[in-house]
């Protein structure tokens, strides 16, 4: 059987309608490697948002009431869609999002995960009943949908970071409606919403607003409607959706994830392929522009040089450019405005007083994989997130040190550290500020059962198995008095 592949992508799922948004506003949406238009879309105006949250808030009733079999049955149908348009979908991904091969089989691989997972969601579910010390009470609480939920991605993972708060939302009979980022409006949101309609989700449950952030951001996290705003992207956006949701005016429940600077630490008595192999996907999987990317690497003195050696040999060897071509490693990064901000990053670490040891020049939106070691704690390729294919190495003198380079950061994402002894890892990984951390393996890790989220400024709330079923739902706690209650007065 062949499957046509979903047409009309200018079209935004508006309040039940595939229409253009009603912007005069063209948005067109660029190929990172080749610069070629894949297609022009009409923004959406606060007016087509505003339809798009009174649909979701009308629709969302019908939806929640109907049972948890049929339900999950759309979440699955749409699983299956996902294995039927598996190469229309990779190849968005690589299109429009700069992906290699690679990471964009990896991305299809977590959003259907997500999508498996979320399916299980109706049925999972539940309430509780309570002891109560009141004679004659009984005493629920129960689980609801929030009702309507507003989801705002980023252009990284645009179709995984959306569709891991839609999947988990839709399921548990919530509507949704998706800002995706203005780069990737497609993986970020149409083609899950065509995916969707396809699986037989009613019309209206889920709408898609194609808008620039910094023009319909803060109507969209103010507006009235949605109860919950789920955001993913940068820490700074992040504080100022925030601020709106739970500020003068509105309390809402927010779920933010937001940047990271994850350290890669090698401990003294690690497994040096290993802790090289693992810091040169951790590092250059889809350009280093993964929230989770590896952004320090701190090694134990005792094998700075060994490890710095043998990475710059692996480093040097990758293969960067075309990301349609199966074996190339690293792509374009997302944008010009991103390249720039890297090249500067690079020049700024030179300043500081880096050494460059793996380097080269951009090619296009191509930036070439960078390494530089003697870096201190204070630079700011150490400070800062880079998000993108450059990565700096500190030294540490031993393992306390390396735990308070480790922590010398405002973000607390993921983190990573490598040791031939577990009971050392863990112990050291307990010690770190962080959401996440995996011994003996890189940073960028998601499963689509484990808690996902960071501290600090890395964000507020988890995603994934039960703990989404905990953020995607409202608690009620209901009392029964089946006989008369005696009050004290
Ligand atoms: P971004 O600039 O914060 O944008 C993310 C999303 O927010 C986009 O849809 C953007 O729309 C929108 N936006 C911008 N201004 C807004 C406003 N005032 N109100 C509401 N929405 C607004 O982030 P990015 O550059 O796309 O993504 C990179 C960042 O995301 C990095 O910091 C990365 O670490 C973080 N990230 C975090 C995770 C995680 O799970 N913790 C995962 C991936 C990425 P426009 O595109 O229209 O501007
Ligand atoms: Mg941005």
């Amino acid at each position: 059987m062949t499957t046509t592949p979903y047409q009309n992508l200018e079209l935004q799922p508006l309040a039940g309608q595939w229409r253009s948004g009603s912007s005069q506003t063209q948005l067109p949406v660029l190929n990172p490697y080749t610069g070629e238009e894949l297609l022009k879309l009409n923004l959406a105006t606060k007016d087509d948002m505003e339809q798009a949250f009174v649909a979701a808030r009308d629709a969302q009733v019908g939806w929640a009431a109907m049972g948890p079999a049929a339900r999950a049955a759309v979440l699955l149908k749409a699983v299956e869609i996902f294995d039927q348009r598996r190469e229309e979908i990779i190849d968005w991904l690589i299109k429009e999002s700069g992906s290699t091969r690679i990471k964009a089989q990896i991305e299809w691989g977590a959003a259907r995960g997500i999508t498996l997972e979320a399916a299980s969601f109706p049925s999972r579910v539940q309430g509780c009943i309570l002891p109560n010390d009141i004679p004659g009470k009984e005493s629920r609480v129960y689980r609801k949908p929030i009702g309507v939920v507003g989801v705002i991605s980023p252009w990284n993972f645009p179709l995984h970071l959306s569709q891991r708060s839609v999947a988990p939302a839709l399921a548990l009979g919530n509507a949704v409606v998706i800002k995706p980022a203005s780069d990737t409006p497609v993986t970020g949101g149409l083609l899950l919403a065509h995916i969707f309609a396809e699986a037989g989700l009613p019309a209206g449950v889920l709408s898609v607003v194609v808008g620039s952030g910094a023009e319909i951001g803060d109507a969209f996290v103010a507006h009235p409607i949605p109860g919950f705003i789920s955001f993913t992207g940068s820490t700074q956006v992040g504080l100022n959706i925030g601020r709106i949701a739970c500020g003068s005016q509105y309390l809402k429940h927010v779920a933010l994830e937001l940047g990271g600077n994850s350290p890669f630490v090698v401990l003294a008595d690690a497994d040096v392929e290993q802790a090289v192999n693992a810091a040169v996907v951790g590092k250059f999987l889809h350009q280093g522009q993964i929230c989770m990317a590896i952004n320090r690497i701190i090694v134990e003195q005792p094998l700075l040089e060994e490890f710095t050696r043998r990475y710059v040999e692996r480093v040097s060897a990758l293969k960067y450019g075309d990301p349609s071509l199966a074996d190339t490693v690293v792509g374009p990064v997302i944008n010009a405005k991103q390249l720039s901000g890297l090249l500067h990053k690079v020049e700024l670490a030179k300043q500081e007083g880096a050494t460059l040891l793996v380097g080269g020049a951009a090619q296009g939106n191509v930036l070439p994989p960078h390494v530089f070691g003697n870096v201190t704690a204070d630079m700011d390729i150490a400070r800062e997130e880079i998000f993108g294919p450059l990565v700096g190495i500190q030294s540490a003198t031993d393992e306390q040190h390396a735990l308070v380079l480790a922590n010398q950061s405002e973000y607390g994402l993921s983190s990573a550290v490598f040791t031939a002894s577990l009971e050392r890892g863990v112990r050291f990984a307990q010690g770190i500020q962080a959401g996440m951390t995996h011994i003996n393996d890189m940073p960028v890790n998601d499963a689509p059962n484990a808690a996902f989220g960071g501290e600090k400024g890395s964000g507020l709330g988890r995603f994934n198995g039960e703990w989404a079923i905990q953020e995607f739902t409202r608690d009620h706690w209901i009392t029964v008095q089946h006989t008369p209650r005696q009050y004290p007065f």
